[in-house]
């Protein structure tokens, strides 16, 4: 969910569309590129400073001057701000002032989110600064040690039960609304096994979204490749088996709720958030009274796929922007 590098300037930048977060101004509070994990499907490329330690790295009060310059720059231009999100060149709790930034910010009346990878969910003192937040997304990979060491390759020091146990215990106390990310790595994380572990541990968290993206950018290491549509389609579906809330992130973005009109372009923005079973395409082809011949067409211009899983029909949006090459 992070931003490409080209939309980023110092401290404060956008704001631009998210699909998440509808029109985001980030925040840039860590310099590039200082984190706690090295992932390899990174679009900020491996990571320079491999930290855990959390320190100050600017003055919270140049952090604040820096969005209050954007805001009243979107003011001005009549953009509207739906949240000020903490999406940095790496680890957003390194920050030993994160708390304290959200609270020279809050004046501003707009909610705030954080976008961290959660390693350090168990200091409570990160617990406790991400919970003055009113959107946190935690990023959950893997359950298990292996995938998890060979996704994040996190700093030694770090421990995945005690990070598991950090985000259960945040999740318990959180007021907010809580998000989680998986990214999905073809050959790493996306068999049917660890999804199911780690749709058991979402389930635990009780998200208010978990959402399932896919490398679109160009990532850290040039093996990284999303997996085929059919094991998203899966892995898709495994976790809306625990989970109420469940939504793709596979390069576009699609809006599920906001319609056109436009009957293709519906069921492509619809089927880029949710794979839909036959019969929900049905239904929508029969509300804008048109038929099959729409699918097909969608099918051979390669917009569109046909899944199985458990002998039933399902439609995704193919995978865009392959890894933006
Ligand atoms: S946690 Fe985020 S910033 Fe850090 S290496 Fe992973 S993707 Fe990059």
């Amino acid at each position: 969910m992070k931003n490409p590098p080209e939309q980023r300037s110092a401290r404060a930048f956008g704001p631009v569309p998210s699909r998440c977060l509808g029109r985001s101004l980030g925040i840039n509070n860590i310099p590039p590129k200082v984190c706690s994990y090295s992932c390899v499907y990174c679009q900020l490329g491996r990571t320079i400073a491999l930290e855990i330690e959390r320190r100050s790295f600017y003055q919270p009060e140049e952090i604040q001057q820096d969005v209050l310059e954007r805001v009243a720059r979107a003011r001005r231009l009549g953009e509207p701000i739906d949240y000020l999100t903490f999406v940095p060149d790496g680890e957003p709790t390194l920050d030993s002032n994160l708390g304290r930034e959200i609270e020279l910010l809050r004046p501003l009346g707009i909610k705030i989110a954080v976008i961290s990878n959660g390693s350090l969910v168990w200091r409570e003192d990160v617990r406790e600064e991400l919970g003055k937040a009113d959107w946190v997304s935690l990023k959950v990979d893997a359950v298990r040690e292996e995938p998890w060491r060979r996704i994040n390759r996190p700093h030694p020091a770090l421990r995945l039960g005690s990070i598991l146990e950090g985000m259960r215990a945040f999740a318990r106390a959180y007021k907010g609304k809580l998000a989680t990310e998986t990214m999905l790595v073809r050959g790493l994380n996306d068999g049917e096994e660890d999804l199911t572990e780690v749709a058991g541990f979402l389930a635990e968290l009780e998200p208010s979204r978990a959402y399932l993206a896919v490398p679109t950018r160009p990532p850290a290491e040039g093996w990284v490749e999303p997996p085929d549509e059919e094991r998203i389609n899966q892995a898709y579906q495994v976790l809306r088996e625990q989970l109420e809330h469940v939504e793709l992130l596979i390069g576009y973005e699609g809006n599920a709720f906001a319609f056109t009109g436009n009957v293709e372009e519906d069921l492509l923005s619809i089927t880029a958030v949710h794979p839909l079973r036959e019969e929900a395409v049905r239904e929508l082809l029969a509300k804008a009274g048109a038929d099959w011949q729409v699918v097909r067409k969608l099918i051979d211009a390669d917009r569109l796929v046909e899944l199985e899983y458990r002998g039933r029909k399902f439609y995704m949006r193919q995978v865009g922007g392959r890894l933006g090459l």
